[in-house]
């Protein structure tokens, strides 16, 4: 179907669009990557007044590792992420993420950080963010101001971000020595949204006990999902058989999902004990420097 009509701005720095995005107000949507905007324009389940496209902005496609942080700009594409050295050998659960992402065609123009802003409870990064730790960076008219992916996803397909503001940045906590992480997806057929999904990253001390460990869900539940009594199961502890086994039941439990054409709901919450629990030895093997 043809999208109906819009006015479309090109703005070529981050003051330019934020200062549009507060003139326009509701009446506005940011275009990036357009993997998600542009379908749902043409289904017409959209119909902005008006298109700030921010990929004229310079400087926002970085992917950096500085003073303890890992930082992804507005404009980095997925196939950014797959093409990263740095983030093959030192956050192969970003990779696993975007590998699982529709097709290459999509990923070529989807960005990352369009895929938070999006907050489709069935997309990928989420839960891998939720997983990981972290905040982003939201610009608007009056500063930056930082948002903790806890307080990022308000709701299905909504989040913390004001009419205004634009995300611009991505901040990941650098993994400690002795991390591992993966995220693992059933899908009903390759580029398919998740039936379900898991993210597992953990951080083991010296002796192999678990000094901190992060569970995201993704279309479980209205929202992505923080694994929260999962998490606090392995804090502390030596992760054997048994207690991979109870994180994996707990974060079921705490799954929230519901029957459609991707299957009842008790097979999903199945299928997160599984995933987390598989998730959770992937993490651990590669913690102790498995790939
Ligand atoms: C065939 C197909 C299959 C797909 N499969 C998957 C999948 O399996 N898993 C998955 O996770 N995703 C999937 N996607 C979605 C894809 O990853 C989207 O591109 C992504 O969710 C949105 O990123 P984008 O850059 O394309 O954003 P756009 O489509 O440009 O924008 C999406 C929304 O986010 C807002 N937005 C975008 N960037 C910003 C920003 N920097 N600041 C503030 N707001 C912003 C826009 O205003 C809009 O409301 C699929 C898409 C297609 C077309």
């Amino acid at each position: 179907m043809i999208p109906g009509a819009f006015e479309y701005s090109a703005p070529t720095s981050i003051a330019e669009a934020t200062a549009l995005l507060a003139r326009l107000g509701d009446d506005a949507k940011i275009l990036s990557g357009g993997q998600s905007l542009i379908p749902l324009l043409k289904l017409r389940l959209a119909a902005p007044k008006h298109l700030v496209d921010i990929n004229r902005i310079p400087g926002l496609a970085y992917i950096r590792e500085a003073n303890g942080v890992l930082t992804i700009g507005a404009l980095v594409r997925e196939s950014d992420l797959e093409e990263s050295d740095l983030i093959r050998t030192r956050y192969p659960i970003l990779l696993d993420t975007s590998r699982f992402i529709a097709d290459p065609l999509v990923r070529n123009l989807a960005t990352v950080c369009g895929n938070l802003a999006h907050a489709d409870p069935a997309n990928d990064h989420p839960a891998t963010m939720l997983a990981l730790g972290g905040e982003v960076v939201a610009a608007g008219q009056k500063g930056e101001r930082r948002i903790p992916f806890t307080a990022f996803f308000t709701g299905p397909f909504t989040t913390a971000l004001r009419a205004d503001e634009i995300l611009t940045e991505i901040r990941i906590p650098a993994p400690p020595p002795r991390s591992g992480g993966a995220y693992l997806k059933l899908e009903r057929k390759v580029g398919d949204f998740a039936t379900a999904a898991v993210a597992v990253q953990v951080a083991l001390g010296p002796t192999g006990v678990c000094e901190r460990a992060g569970v995201g869900l993704t279309n479980v539940g209205p929202t992505p999902i923080k694994a929260t009594r999962a998490e606090g199961s392995l804090q502390g502890k030596r992760l054997d058989d048994a207690a991979v086994k109870q994180a994996a039941q707990l974060a079921a439990d705490e799954a929230q999902p519901t029957s459609d054409y991707r299957g009842p709901a008790e097979y999903k919450r199945d299928l997160v004990r599984v995933l987390t629990g598989r998730a959770l030895r992937k993490a651990l093997e590669r913690a102790g420097g498995g790939r």
